[in-house]
């Protein structure tokens, strides 16, 4: 039994692979000039899910996440870096920007019970890295410095460009908003910068064997990926709207470096909505884990919520079910522990399931079915061996809510109407208890009851 996934670039479901035991992952990190929201959240937990199923069935993943905080320029017209244009409304130092949410940011992955990296390297510690890389890059023939002493890479000489996309250069028509625009330094239109001279830009520059400036963003990922993974990368995580330009220029730069396929496997989550619109900043429709349990719910019922959704497709989330996702967790901790927590045994039926291109929706409906199925004597070991990969902590205790008097009386005049065979009556304090939150059950042995 393996893991299989959809990849990208060959448009197929393909196993992980590992090298030498060991299966190297690399996911494209948050830029760090605000903070996360949950749409991030949500492929920054795929990568997670991969992580756990791969650990579940023995492997060891050597993990890097990169923090950006230089080089992302902003899409729009002025094409600023997103960092020093943040540090200008906040008036602060774009370096303590960069600090504040990259802090915020680990809490929030510690709030969804995201395992750590084994690094998080930040680009603006990784330049000696990148000059290597493009210095490389230039020997090699495959990027120039321009007039403007910004260094390019240089599309065409890539024979393979457009293999993750499907963009081909010949139909990447000039002027098409891809890439910022380099005033007209470039030899060809869809050619990026590797490095960008600083031009009037005083901070966030560094000296470098072209001049005074900073790198651009995707030779941050290549450098990095290769650096830390020693040379290959199995799987390759981020979301749809990295696919291009941002991977189809990391697999240039690191396909030319290695002169192979650097990445096996590129993997991409879709896009999370919120109540049916995208959610951006630049949309204004941002969610922050923050304000989820402000409003008094488990963050991990986000968790939950996103589990219910398949990777691969776009998700719409809303506050009701966020909601729903916090009954159901707490209710099934409250279970297990009703259930008794015993040994955990293997369930193959889950990692089966799971390992078929991460079908976690399944996952939670089989979830669903033993819960119901009262015949089954390990329904707790099922459900706290589907949890090494839900991380919806289900063997933590739920404070449990005592019975306010009137359920306690509702309970008690129910007990006495079937007694008594007065089964309307018996039916309509059913659906009265069942309004305060209570599931009643029949049993041989009597009513019983327990909290929903
Ligand atoms: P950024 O902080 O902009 O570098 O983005 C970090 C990660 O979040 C990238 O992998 C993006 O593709 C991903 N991302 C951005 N918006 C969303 C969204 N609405 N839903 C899911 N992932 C997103
Ligand atoms: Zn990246």
């Amino acid at each position: 039994m393996s893991l299989s996934l959809y990849d990208t670039a060959s448009r197929k479901v393909q196993i992980v692979a590992a090298t030498n035991g060991t299966v190297t992952m690399y996911c494209c990190g948050p830029t760090v000039y605000r903070d996360a929201h949950v749409g991030n959240m949500r492929t920054f937990l795929l990568s997670d899910l991969v992580r756990r199923v791969l650990e579940m069935h023995g492997n060891k993943v050597e993990l890097i996440q990169n923090i950006t905080d230089v080089g992302h320029m902003s899409e729009d017209h002025d094409s600023q870096d997103k960092m020093l244009a943040q540090a200008i409304t906040e008036k602060k130092d774009p370096f303590e920007i960069a600090r504040k949410y990259e802090a915020r940011f680990h809490k929030d992955l510690l709030q969804l019970n995201i395992k750590p990296a084994q690094h998080y390297p930040r680009a603006s510690e990784s330049i000696e890295l990148m000059q290597a890389m493009i210095a490389q890059l230039i020997v090699l023939g495959f990027a120039y410095i321009g007039e403007d002493a910004s260094v390019y890479f240089d599309a065409q000489s890539f024979a393979s460009y457009g293999a993750i996309s499907g963009n081909r250069l010949d139909a990447l028509k000039p002027g098409h908003r891809y890439e910022y625009t380099e005033d007209g330094a470039k030899r060809f239109h869809a050619d990026w910068a590797l490095w960008k001279s600083s031009g009037a830009r005083s901070e966030m520059i560094w000296d470098s064997p072209w001049g005074p400036g900073f790198p651009g963003w995707h030779i941050e990922c290549s450098a990095m990926s290769l650096h830390y993974l020693q040379g290959h990368v199995n799987l390759h995580v981020g979301g749809i709207d990295l696919r291009f330009p941002h991977h189809e220029n990391e697999r240039a730069q690191s396909n030319a470096i290695t002169g192979n396929e650097s990445v096996d496997l590129w993997l991409h989550g879709e896009h999370l909505l919120f109540e049916g619109r995208k959610m951006s900043k630049s949309s204004g429709n941002v969610v922050l884990l923050q304000e989820v349990i402000e409003r008094g719910f488990d963050p991990l019922a986000v968790r939950l919520c996103f589990l219910e959704n398949r990777y691969r497709s776009q998700m719409d989330l809303t506050w009701s079910a966020i909601e729903a996702a916090d009954a159901t967790v707490k209710r099934w901790r409250k279970k297990i522990a009703s259930w008794g927590i015993g040994e955990i045994t293997e369930d193959y039926a889950f990692l089966e399931i799971v390992d078929n291109d991460l079908d976690t929706p399944r996952a939670i409906q089989y979830l669903r079915t033993i819960e119901k199925d009262e015949t089954l004597s390990d329904r707790s070991s099922r459900f706290l061996f589907a949890d090494q990969l839900l991380g919806l902590e289900l063997n933590r205790l739920e404070a449990i809510t005592p019975l306010s008097d009137e359920q306690t009386q509702l309970l008690n005049l129910r007990l006495k109407a079937r007694n008594e065979k007065l089964w309307k009556e018996s039916d309509e304090l059913r659906i009265k208890l069942e309004e305060t939150g209570l599931e009643i059950k029949d049993t041989k042995d009597g009513q019983a009851w327990n909290w929903r």
